[in-house]
């Protein structure tokens, strides 16, 4: 199963690769929803874990775009965020996001979320 993770946090896709490789994912990235959008294997992901905060283009819009691409809009999204708001949560859901972890993360947490989808 390959995830894809987009942030603009080294330390993040560092950190979630760490976590999710030695449980037999493949971990794609990307610094933002641009990037993210012209990775050539962006249509091999089978999960996102998207930031919100990012330059260029944040989470939010990343994930209308794949909402919007018959390739992408059946894959879950998962937002990794620092964000706690019950507003931006209520974005997120409305826009198709599939799930909410607030940044830091505890590797077994993130995991265990990843795992509902495999
Ligand atoms: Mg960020």
């Amino acid at each position: 199963m390959t995830i894809f993770c987009v942030d603009d946090s080294s330390t993040i896709r560092m950190l979630v690769k760490k976590a999710l490789e030695p449980e037999g994912y493949t971990v794609l990235e990307a610094e933002n929803g641009k990037e993210a959008l012209s990775h050539k294997d962006i249509a091999g992901a089978d999960l996102f874990l998207v930031d919100v905060n990012m330059p260029q283009m944040n989470g939010f819009e990343l994930v209308k775009n794949i909402k919007q691409d018959t390739r992408l809009s059946s894959k879950p999204v998962i937002f990794l965020t620092t964000e706690s708001a019950l507003e931006k949560k209520n974005e997120g859901k409305d826009l198709g996001g599939a799930g909410w972890i607030v940044k830091p993360f505890e590797p077994p947490a993130l995991i265990k979320v990843i795992k509902m989808f495999s």
